[in-house]
């Protein structure tokens, strides 16, 4: 009998669920034992709905492919099956999402969720656990104003902020205001989930829209920058952000194209450099698992990051960032990278739960 806390996966048959149970086939902690989606999918076993559409390189896990998947708009079909759910669910709106996720919290199980439906929640934390890991701290009031044993919510915020917000984050904990920031990203088709953005809409194509995107580009960062305070998340007052969001023909790996303006204090191209190639955050500091070991590697070739190239560095886990220059608008300029799928969506949330379990919410 294994050791590992059981874990289960909430829309396990889409893009983000297949990445997790991918990663999470020898995850240390971790393992799947229950996978739910659609009523559509429901009852049927894992691979045989999942195997016509496996968007990952190897062979659907051996541990999950037999699994009979349950339906997600249960949540007493997890109870005793699993002590935490990742949730990677589309619904209809938000607030079926959310009304869903507070009901597994209800059952007593916690919910470590890629949906947007709870990201606005001030007392739910919104985590990349290299920026705000303390934030976790608002989950106690969250379980005392719900009335909420066991059972709890976390997020992680949308995909294409991981390419920026810790190299902008170690520039702000080295002690340098940003003002104001414009950023331009290319993301990829996986960032619309399975079978996504059709293919006469992609191919040979970029499409300079992706609805709601900008908008939570703009807001989220302030969340994450945000502190805590009596019990909830106060949101910092800026950086002011100006996004343009684009969908490109890539399938894994978002880009952003930044500049920075800075306060009064302003950093050389060479301290920007130093402080990114040094920076450490908490889950660096106390190992976790997914954790990559350089959380922002710093590229020196004149045409890099690209997604192909780049996306999977340290398990697709690092953020990858070059093209550092001045800018004669801002201050400075730079291009990041990340995995959506990976680092952006059920990589990220497997690291939000490894810091969960090393603060002692998942006990
Ligand atoms: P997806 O590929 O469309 O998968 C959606 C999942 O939800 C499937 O498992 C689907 O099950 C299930 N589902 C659909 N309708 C349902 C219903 N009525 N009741 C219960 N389950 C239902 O989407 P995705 O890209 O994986 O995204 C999942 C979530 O993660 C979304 O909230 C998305 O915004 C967020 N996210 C995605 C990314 C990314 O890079 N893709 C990044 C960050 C966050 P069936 O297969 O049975 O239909």
């Amino acid at each position: 009998m294994s050791d590992k806390i059981p874990v289960g996966i909430l829309g396990a048959t889409g893009a983000v669920g297949q990445n997790y149970i991918y990663l999470l086939q020898d995850h240390p902690w971790f393992e799947v034992t229950y996978v739910a989606a659609s009523p559509r999918s429901a009852g049927k076993r894992y691979r045989d709905v999942v195997e016509s559409r496996w968007l990952l390189g190897a062979n659907i896990p051996e541990g999950v492919k037999n699994l009979v998947i349950e339906d997600a708009n249960d949540p007493s079909k997890a109870a005793g099956k699993c002590r935490f759910v990742f949730s990677a669910l589309e619904l209809d709106s938000k607030d079926e999402i959310k009304a869903l996720e507070n009901a597994y919290a209800t059952l007593g199980i916690p919910v470590v969720s890629n949906a947007s439906a709870h990201r606005w929640t001030d007392n739910v934390p919104m985590l990349i656990p290299e920026i705000n890991a303390d934030h976790v701290a608002v989950i106690d009031a969250q379980k005392k104003a719900h009335g909420w044993d066991k059972g709890f919510v976390a997020v992680k915020p949308n995909c294409s902020l991981q390419s920026y917000m810790t190299p902008i984050w170690a520039l702000m904990q080295a002690g340098y205001e940003v003002k104001r920031m414009f950023v331009t990203t290319l993301q990829a088709v996986s960032g619309a989930g399975y079978p996504g953005v059709p293919s006469l809409d992609m191919i040979d194509n970029v499409v300079p829209y992706i609805g709601g995107e900008e908008e939570k580009s703009e807001k989220e960062p302030l969340k994450i920058f945000g502190s805590v305070k009596d019990g909830k998340i106060v949101n910092a007052a800026g950086p002011l952000v100006a996004a343009h969001c684009n969908r490109v023909p890539v399938i894994n790996g978002h880009t952003a194209c930044v500049s920075l303006e800075f306060g009064e204090k302003k950093p050389s191209l060479a301290e920007v450099e130093r402080i990114w190639t040094e920076f450490r955050g908490l889950p660096q500091e106390l190992g976790l698992p997914f954790a990559p070991k350089q959380p922002i590697i710093v590229r020196h070739e004149a045409n890099r990051p690209q997604p192909r190239r780049d996306r999977d560095e340290d398990k697709g886990m690092a953020v990858s960032v070059g093209r550092l220059r001045e800018c004669p608008l801002f201050d400075i300029r730079f291009v990041g990278l990340s995995h959506n799928t990976v680092r952006g969506a059920a990589g990220g949330g497997i690291l939000n739960a490894e810091l969960l379990k090393a603060q002692g919410y998942l006990a």
